[in-house]
């Protein structure tokens, strides 16, 4: 479904990424690790657009994503959640969600212009369907709250709720289960197990090891930029070059 190859990305003179290659294979989760500094969410901004890469070609499809905008990128149906959380505070829980819903939308403000009742309509759909995504996550009771006074593992769920609710073709979720107490950190594994056996492609940068290992298809190991090891989660975990990038340093 997505295919990287020889991915560069340059911060002045410094490569964050250098020659990534792997590919993430439809209906399946493909877990992106790595120690800090890696290189993983500089890979989740080329991908999604944010950033551009320095060098190499991205294949979402048919389509070429390097140096596309990130709005065109969701529109192909990649959605994103942010390592640090990028919601906005004096909204909803419920609008927030609703802007995952942008792109349909904005399609339907022109309907708008031509027929305000098919506008009504549609809206209510919307709503229906960001507090379906919220019901999922377990914060339907939660919709009517300004975002700015929800818990940190709440403000987390709202992120992904707002990456789902499109039900993209592709999620990227950037350290979903970072700073969640173990309660907390069980309930997102559960709600993310979900989408895997409906069978959503995930691409799924994580720290928690007993998450990523319980969830992911395939691993990936970014190491200083460089992907040094891919596989199962059992191959990953034994490999030498992997023990050594966590552990030495
Ligand atoms: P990870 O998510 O794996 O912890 P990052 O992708 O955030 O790693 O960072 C990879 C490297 O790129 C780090 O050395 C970081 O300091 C650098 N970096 C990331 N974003 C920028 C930026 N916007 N400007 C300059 N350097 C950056
Ligand atoms: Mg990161």
């Amino acid at each position: 479904m997505l295919q990287l190859e020889g991915v560069g990305k340059r911060f002045g003179g410094l490569p964050a990424l250098d020659g990534v290659g792997f590919t993430v294979p439809k209906g399946q989760v493909t877990a992106l690790i790595g120690p800090n500094g890696a290189g993983k969410s500089t890979l989740i901004n080329c991908i999604s657009g944010v950033l551009a890469p320095s060098a190499g070609s991205i294949r979402f499809g048919q389509a070429e994503l390097a140096g596309m905008a990130p709005h065109h990128i969701a529109r192909l149906g990649i959605a994103r959640t942010f390592q640090n959380l990028k919601l906005f505070p004096r909204l909803s829980v419920l609008d927030n969600v609703l802007t995952g819903l942008t792109c349909e939308a904005g399609r339907s403000m022109v309907m708008a212009m031509l027929r305000l009742p098919y506008l009504r309509h549609r809206e209510r759909q919307l709503k229906l369907r960001a507090l379906e995504a919220l019901d999922r996550f377990g914060l339907a009771d939660k919709a009517a709250l300004p975002v700015s006074i929800l818990a940190y593992g709440d403000k987390k769920r709202v992120e992904l709720a707002r990456a789902c609710v499109s039900t993209p073709r592709l999620v990227l979720l950037d350290e979903p289960v970072a700073g969640l107490n173990a309660d907390e950190t069980a309930a997102v594994g559960e709600q993310l197990g979900r989408l895997r056996r409906e069978g959503q492609t995930l691409l799924l940068v994580e720290h928690d090891m007993e998450l990523v290992m319980g969830l992911a298809d395939q691993v990936v190991v970014l190491d200083s930029g460089r992907c040094i090891a891919a596989g199962s989660p059992a191959e990953v975990r034994r490999n030498p070059l992997v023990l050594e990038a966590y552990l030495g340093k």
